[in-house]
């Protein structure tokens, strides 16, 4: 078949999948593979050791799946109504979930849907030797989007699209078949823009397209395990579960989408919840209201953590220092300790 007519074909139904954006990879890494390997070196991927693991499969596809000859790269839009983002971030006694977690967990559905696009194009050519990723493997995601067209990677290193902005998730189809690459890799468009780096709470954006991930929110109340450092406790404010300041904030956001996928809607009314309600949960609780959610992942401990640390940046109310009493005798010691932590800064409140 025509290549190109096999390209059209399988734009339109990458449409028809809920695909917002499409293209053809690339696999020529080799200034992102530097990038990488120098974040990894100063250490700026925190406890994340998986990022240092399986050398440099990352930045070559074909040593993850042998045989691969080009990538497929597709996005998926999960934005929401930014306004209510921020004020959810402006009520102390609310809880903040970065707005990709506030629905069913995007793996499985993008898994899904990148495989009746492998599906459909096999049902045009037969088959043919592929791999589907959605964050499953180690791969360079972003880099790999961008040379397919769909973006550059911002100063707060998310990709971003002229058009649509920054609110997708990114997944990738790994193919044996030689189709032809994206000629043009998209111009950054940041300019002398440095919005992002200068709303960060914690600075996390050490220099343009540079995260010190140790200091990002995102990393200390997801993949940050055991006590979260005190210099970075009052700059999480409410944000319990992630972190979307630099989205938020971003220009070319207001080109976003809001999402129309039925799955992304937000479960147990996570875009407005109470801090309160959230603290109460007990853990068969939250590990049933978190089933199918990317919220799992962070763990009861560690959801208790955060809400401890978001309630010491709340109002010295008395239900917040009854909650905060309650926990200090919690049985795990990092409960224990951020509650303490949280009860003597609404007591120092109280006294100022
Ligand atoms: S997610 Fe939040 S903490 Fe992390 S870089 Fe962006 S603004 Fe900073
Ligand atoms: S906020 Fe400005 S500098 Fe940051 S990613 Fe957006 S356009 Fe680029």
């Amino acid at each position: 078949m025509d290549c190109t007519a096999l390209l059209d074909k399988i734009r339109v139904q990458s449409r028809t999948l809920g695909f917002t954006g499409f293209g053809i990879a690339k696999a020529e890494l080799d200034a992102d593979q530097a990038h990488l390997q120098d974040w990894l070196a100063k250490g700026q991927h925190g406890q994340m050791d998986y990022m240092a693991r399986h050398g440099d499969m990352r930045a070559r596809p074909e040593l993850l799946q042998p045989g691969t000859l080009s990538v497929i790269s597709v996005r998926m839009d999960y934005g929401t109504d930014p306004e209510q983002a921020w004020a959810t971030l402006a009520a102390s006694d609310k809880a903040y979930v970065a707005r990709y977690a506030l629905g069913r967990d995007y793996h499985k559905l993008m898994r899904q849907r990148l495989k009746q696009l492998a599906q459909f194009i096999e049902s045009e050519i037969g088959r043919f030797g592929y791999r589907v990723l959605v964050d499953s493997a180690p791969s360079l995601e972003r880099a790999l989007a961008r040379n397919a067209g769909l973006g550059w990677i911002g100063k707060h290193t998310c990709l971003i699209d002229k058009d649509e902005g920054s609110w997708f998730f990114l997944g990738e189809i790994y193919t044996d078949l030689e189709l032809p690459g994206t000629t043009l890799t998209p111009q950054g468009h940041c300019g002398t823009c440095t919005r992002c780096i200068d709303i960060c709470p914690t600075g996390a954006i050490v220099a343009p397209n540079r995260l010190d991930a140790r200091r990002c929110i995102s990393y200390l109340t997801i993949e940050h395990q055991g006590s979260i450092p005190e210099e970075f406790r009052t700059a999480i404010g409410n944000r319990i579960f992630g972190c979307d300041d630099c989205q938020l904030v971003c220009p070319w956001n207001k080109f976003a989408k809001i999402h129309a996928e039925p799955d992304f809607a937000a479960r147990n009314r996570l875009d407005e919840a109470g801090l309160l309600e959230l603290f109460a949960w007990t853990e068969d609780e939250f590990l049933q209201r978190t089933e199918g959610s990317a919220i799992r992942r962070t763990g009861y401990i560690n959801w208790l953590r955060n809400l401890a640390v978001a309630l010491g940046n709340a109002e010295p109310t008395p239900e917040h220092l009854a909650a905060l009493r309650d926990k200090c005798s919690h049985d795990h010691p990092v409960v224990r300790e951020h509650a303490q932590w949280a009860l003597q800064q609404l007591e120092t409140k109280l006294r100022t």
